[in-house]
């Protein structure tokens, strides 16, 4: 199939882009690495008719640390952000998580913002967004916000932005001394989207117990899903196999994961116990007590 009509802009500025954005209201889309909107596009499942290509605004291709907050602009390449040193060393989660993104080939054109305001829920930034507490930087022609990840997501395939708007940066903050982090995902082939994946944060105090932590799952619900209840229970007690199956059993519990073609609602639960609690303990043995 061949995309319905559109008409094509091709920015050189931000501010160019932003203006264009507010000329054409939700007749527009900002077209990023095109990985999923031109797809979506030849399937005739998205007809914008105007794209706003992003893809000669240099000043948003971008990894810096500001701060303790490691800061990424939107049009900064999957593949890019995965091998970036700062990335590495400040939100090594990222990295981890960056690898089951699709294939390298994929990951060369896929840009870190167009993943995230994409808001697949069997997408990977998403999840690692909201685990880290990341805040994206909304910009519009004439005015910004700041929204954290827990407020982007709000339904299937949709964020907070609203026309005219766009995704600018996605920022991280500083990881405390003594939190661990791990990813884990089940796909049926290496590259596929996950079946389910989760992304665990561990933070340990002095004597080796759990300051906080948290863990997001992808892939079994229309967002992704912070499992904030079953974590705070972990709170205080002593990293044990046994406290980390228990919570990630909770959040399977409280789970409601749809069954489709590629994994029933019961497996993806079973994935859930799995993966959580495997990633919770590869969290915490990395968080090395300070
Ligand atoms: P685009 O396709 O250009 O845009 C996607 C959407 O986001 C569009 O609606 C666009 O208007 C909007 N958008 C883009 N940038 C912005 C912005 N800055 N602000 C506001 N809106 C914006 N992804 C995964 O996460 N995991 C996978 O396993 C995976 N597997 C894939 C396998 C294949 C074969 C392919 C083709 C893609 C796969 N993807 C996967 C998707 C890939 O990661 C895409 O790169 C990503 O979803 C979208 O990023 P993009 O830069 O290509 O955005």
């Amino acid at each position: 199939m061949k995309p319905a009509p559109f008409r094509y802009f091709a920015p050189r500025s931000l501010e160019e882009a932003l203006h264009l954005l507010a000329e054409h209201g939700d007749e527009a889309k900002p077209l990023a690495g095109g990985q999923s909107l031109v797809p979506a596009m030849n399937f005739r499942l998205a007809r914008p008719g105007v794209l706003v290509d992003l893809n000669r605004v240099a000043e948003l291709a971008y990894v810096t640390a500001d701060g303790g907050a490691l800061r990424i602009g939107a049009m900064t390449r999957q593949r890019a952000a995965e091998r970036h040193p700062l990335v590495l060393a400040r939100a090594p989660l990222l990295a981890e998580a960056l690898g089951h993104v699709a294939h390298p080939q994929i990951r060369n054109r896929g840009t870190v913002g167009g993943s995230l305001a994409h808001a697949d829920p069997a997408a990977e930034l998403p999840a690692v967004a909201l685990a880290l507490d990341a805040t994206l930087t909304l910009r519009r022609a004439g005015g910004e916000r700041r929204v954290r990840a827990a407020e982007f997501y709000v339904g299937l395939f949709a964020t907070a932005l609203v026309p005219g708007e766009l995704v600018s940066e996605v920022s991280f903050p500083a990881l405390a001394p003594g939190t661990g982090v791990a990813f884990e995902e089940i796909s049926r082939r290496h590259g596929d989207y996950a079946l389910v994946g989760a992304a665990a944060v561990v933070r340990l105090d002095e004597s080796g117990r759990i300051a906080e932590c948290s863990l997001c799952y992808l892939s079994v619900g229309e967002t992704p899903l912070l499992a904030t209840s079953a974590t705070a229970e972990l709170a205080g007690t002593t990293p044990s196999e046994s406290g980390f199956e228990r919570a990630a059993a909770a959040a399977a519990a409280a789970a409601d994961p749809s069954s489709d073609i590629h994994a029933s609602s019961d497996f993806r639960r079973h994935l859930m116990r799995v993966l959580g609690s495997r990633a919770l303990a590869r969290a915490a043995r990395r968080a090395a007590p300070h």
